[in-house]
């Protein structure tokens, strides 16, 4: 579905992707791992152009979106909708109900009417275990909760991937769990899905590929049972070391 080539990007002098490839095929689950500062995070976010790659391409279903360094609004809009984003602080809008953090942007992104966008964010919200936070806003919920309300938004958009960025490593790990929980059942759904995580468990039980990286690139990629018990190269060991 996905497929990222010859990534690159850096601010000023800082070199912070070099040569990142990368193909994420349909119903997929990637788990993403390394170091802090390898780049993990500017690829999520180059993935869906929050970022402006210097140069490579970033496919999905077959159309660059990033053709010729300047994406359009249209396709920009596009993108936005086939690239559903969650981040490790949930940016929630605090004065909105929870119903309305998720409805406001299928009226806004998709067009659709108040009624529309109410039942299906109704329907998304009871899928997360969240029916009856509807009315309240994100403040008087629990991390894990706000975190599904963020996961059931970026669905309600329909998108071709779900792209995650470290969604758990704020949370209490008890809490953590539930959001874990909901990213399982997702992904057992078929939706494609780029997870950056420290959690190794959901990379070796859910992920059907594991991708390391370190100093801007992709050291070692593949089967997460494979790497976890035999990596290849000695930064990866090292990475393992320090989190397992
Ligand atoms: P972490 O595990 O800590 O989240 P990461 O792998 O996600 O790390 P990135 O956030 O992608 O790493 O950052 C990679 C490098 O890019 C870092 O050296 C960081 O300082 C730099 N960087 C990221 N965003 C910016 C920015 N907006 N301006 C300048 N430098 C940035
Ligand atoms: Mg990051």
């Amino acid at each position: 579905v996905v497929q990222v080539k010859n990534l690159a990007k850096a601010y000023g002098s800082n070199v912070v992707l070099r040569d990142v490839s990368l193909s994420v095929a349909e119903g997929s689950v990637t788990a993403m791992i390394g170091p802090s500062g390898a780049g993990k995070s500017t690829v999520l976010r180059c993935m869906n152009l929050l970022e402006q790659p210097d140069s490579g391409e970033i496919v999905i279903d077959g159309h660059c979106i990033n053709a010729g360094k300047k994406t359009s609004p249209k396709s920009l809009a596009a993108l936005r909708r086939s690239a559903g984003m969650v981040f490790q602080h949930f940016n929630l809008f605090p004065h909105m109900t929870v119903l309305r953090n998720v409805s406001l942007p299928q009226e806004r992104v998709l067009g659709c009417s108040r009624e529309q966008a109410n039942e299906k964010s109704m329907e998304l919200l009871k899928r997360m275990g969240l029916a009856d936070k509807a009315d309240q806003y994100p403040s008087r919920c629990s991390g894990g909760q706000q975190q599904r309300i963020a996961i059931a938004r970026a669905l309600a958009l329909g998108p071709r991937v779900m792209l995650f960025d470290e969604p758990t490593s704020a949370l209490d790990p008890e809490v953590g769990v539930e959001v874990l929980e909901v990213m399982k059942e997702l992904a057992s759904t078929g939706m494609t899905m780029v997870v950056v995580t420290h959690e190794m468990a959901f990379a070796e039980n859910v992920a059907d590929e594991l991708v390391v990286m370190a100093d801007g690139g992709i050291i070692e990629k593949g089967h997460p049972g494979q790497i976890l018990k035999d990596p290849q190269h000695e930064r990866t060991r090292r990475f393992l070391r320090a989190v397992l």
